[in-house]
């Protein structure tokens, strides 16, 4: 439902023309951005800034970047101890979500209970790179990594070794229903615990990825996934990848990725993977399964594939798992500083 919401942010700049100018223009971009509003929506603009910021008027400087709507700048009396150089907003508008506040480089400090967890969530089809990618940039940031197509794996494997057909819900519920998934970090390595045992080691056949796909259409299989999910992401700061991360499991996750490839690029990184490792499988087996989980992904009626609308897209057909990599630590950094 529509309601008034009023949104603060603040961020530090530069005394200079261009210092104001850019700090001004990049605050409204993101607190826009993350509260999926438009000129639009808003009511009004008022931003303040510290005694020691004369250069410019941020009112100014959004209204010459194009925003068409009432803006207002004044001076804040200067407070001891406050944040220096700091450009204040405070934005009403018309939402049909709740405010999210947007606190940016120095101005970071004033907020620390919105800046100590962060989360970056990376969606995507089969064999886009996702894990690659996450774990890259999670051991760049130094945050916790969370593969989530490893615990629907674990909960396809369980169906496997007991005989369930997997494209029937309610024999995967029941089988599952006192199934224990957890996840564990042995040396910074995510390991997969089913019912007390590490099954890490086996759930990256082909057989398994079908399976996991078959049963992560399963209502049930979600909602028992969820939870898991939302405490790792809770506790510190993560880059989850998976499907619905950026819709579902973190609809607020400060970063949002969507990382793409074509079928055919998919499957060929699929099948080196799998050949490296000794498995004997056919690129012709492989590009199917990949078409076919695509399918079950994108179509299924529970948090189906895809893009969250805030997502950033990343094709990777023509880019290598450290350029995507790098392209994601760069915009979290940049925006973190
Ligand atoms: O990412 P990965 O290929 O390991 O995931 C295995 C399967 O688990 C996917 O094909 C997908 O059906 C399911 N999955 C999901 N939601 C996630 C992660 C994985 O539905 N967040």
């Amino acid at each position: 439902m529509t309601k008034l919401v009023s949104i603060r942010g603040a961020i530090t700049a530069h005394n200079s023309k261009d210092g104001i100018r850019q700090a001004a223009v990049r605050l409204l971009g993101r607190l826009y951005f993350k509260n999926g509003i438009t000129d639009d929506n808003v009511v009004n603009i008022t931003f303040t800034v510290t005694e020691d910021l004369t250069a410019f008027s941020p009112a100014r400087a959004v209204r010459e970047a194009g925003h068409n709507v009432p803006l207002m700048s004044c001076a804040e009396p200067s407070i001891d101890g406050s944040v220096k150089g700091c450009i204040r907003v405070m934005v009403t508008a018309n939402s049909d979500n709740d405010a999210k506040p947007v606190y940016l480089n120095g101005a970071r400090a004033l907020r620390t209970d919105l800046t100590s967890v962060y989360a970056i969530a990376l969606d995507g089809p089969s064999g886009a790179g996702k894990s690659t990618v996450a774990k890259a940039v999670a051991s760049k940031l130094k945050i916790t990594y969370l593969d989530t197509g490893a615990l629907y794996r674990a909960l396809g494997l369980k169906c496997l070794t007991d005989g369930v057909n997997t494209a029937d819900g309610k024999a995967v519920e029941k089988c599952l229903t006192d199934a224990n998934v957890t996840i564990e970090y042995k040396d910074g390595v995510q390991c997969v615990i089913l019912d007390g045992a590490d099954v890490s080691g086996k759930i990256r056949t082909p057989e398994v990825s079908m399976a996991a796909s078959a049963v992560s259409a399963v209502p049930y299989v979600r909602q028992k996934l969820l939870g898991i999910q939302r405490d790792i992401a809770s506790s510190s700061s993560v880059i989850l990848d998976g499907r619905d991360i950026g819709t579902v499991v973190l609809p607020c996750a400060e970063f949002k990725f969507f990382l793409t490839a074509s079928a055919k690029i998919r499957a060929k990184r699929r099948y080196d993977e799998l050949t490296a490792k000794g498995q004997k499988v056919s690129y012709d087996d492989v590009y199917k399964d990949v078409v076919t989980r695509d399918k079950n992904d994108s179509t299924r009626a529970v948090a189906p594939l895809k893009r969250a609308y805030d997502a950033i897209e990343i094709n990777s057909d023509n880019l290598t798992a450290e350029q995507v990599a790098a392209v994601i630590t760069d915009c979290v950094t940049e925006d973190l500083a």
